[in-house]
């Protein structure tokens, strides 16, 4: 298999945007299209290339930023006074059009106990609106699959959905292995342009009170022994992450040939950790 382009950039350069348009892809995502005066020229990679996201928040006059100063940018941020920090989370890059500028965002529409619309990110991209600013620092791949790899495996909840698509999508044609995609409901399935020999199982949460990620780890143990020179890249609720990879390796594969990040934490595993 090709090498991956790399990865985390040196030197990543932060791109001004503003929101295009927004809509609904599914039950449970929500897409924000930005476009930006030098937008086109962000370096995308493809793959799960991905981005910190800074958002002005409805009582901020203007989007203030921090400095970026080789790949430091966090003190800087941290410097700003909090009622005019922006709001800052991390997010892939779903669809991008350099011809015109284009890129799209895809927002888990998450729900809290009583139902109502939680998280910072997921509030502000359901309420966008045209010309509501934004920024968007780039922070290149995880995806880290070695040039011998003999198969991939690929294991995610609905927030690394962005992510196993742009990688299905770059993969060549050549590459077999399988995707294990948990989603909220039926309506979250969608195409996805996969090669022949990557099988995609989708795994429907028939409880929605159930932990994001939970029947994606049931599946995945259930999946037969992988292929000790193979490669995984196992995503999203932290759970899934480090039991996800706490099982290949035990089934086999090296540490280094698995890509293991926790994309967000559940309330039940804060708690467990708080107390
Ligand atoms: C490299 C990377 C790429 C990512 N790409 C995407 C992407 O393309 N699309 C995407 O939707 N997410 C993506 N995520 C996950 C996203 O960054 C988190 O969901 C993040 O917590 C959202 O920020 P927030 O400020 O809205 O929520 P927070 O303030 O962090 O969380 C608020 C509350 O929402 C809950 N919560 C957060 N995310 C979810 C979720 N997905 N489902 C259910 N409850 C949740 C938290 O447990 C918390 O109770 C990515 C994460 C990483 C590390």
């Amino acid at each position: 298999m090709a090498k991956i382009p790399r990865l985390m950039p040196q030197h990543p350069r932060l791109f001004r945007a503003e929101v295009v348009r927004t809509g609904r892809v599914s039950p449970s995502m929500h897409r924000v299209t930005v476009t930006g005066a030098d937008l086109a020229e962000f370096p995308w990679l493809g793959y799960d290339h991905w981005f910190r996201l800074f958002k002005q928040l409805s009582h901020q006059p203007t989007l203030r930023l921090p400095d970026v100063s080789g790949s430091r940018w966090w003190p800087s941020y941290l410097a700003i006074p909090e009622v005019e920090r922006p709001h800052c989370s991390n997010y892939t890059v779903a669809g991008f059009r350099p011809e015109t500028a284009e890129m799209d965002i895809d927002f888990v529409v998450h729900r809290g106990p009583t139902g109502e619309l939680e998280g910072g990110a997921a509030l502000w991209a359901c309420g966008a609106r045209a010309g509501d600013a934004l920024a968007v620092l780039d922070q290149g791949l995880l995806f880290d699959c070695p040039r011998d790899a003999s198969e991939v495996l690929i294991v995610a909840d609905e927030s690394g959905l962005p992510a196993t698509a742009g990688i299905l999508r770059s993969l060549p044609r050549d590459t077999v292995g399988r995707l294990i995609q948990e989603v909220p409901t039926g309506g979250d399935r969608r195409d996805l342009d996969a090669p022949a020999g990557m099988t995609v199982t989708w795994v429907v949460r028939d409880n929605p009170t159930s932990v994001p990620g939970a029947a994606a780890l049931d599946e995945l143990r259930r999946h037969a022994r992988p292929d000790a020179a193979g490669y995984a890249f196992v995503v999203g609720e932290s759970t899934l992450a480090t039991e996800g990879r706490r099982h290949l390796h035990r089934a086999g594969l090296p540490k280094k040939r698995i890509t293991f990040s926790g994309f967000w934490k559940h309330e039940a595993q804060r708690a467990s950790l708080a107390g």
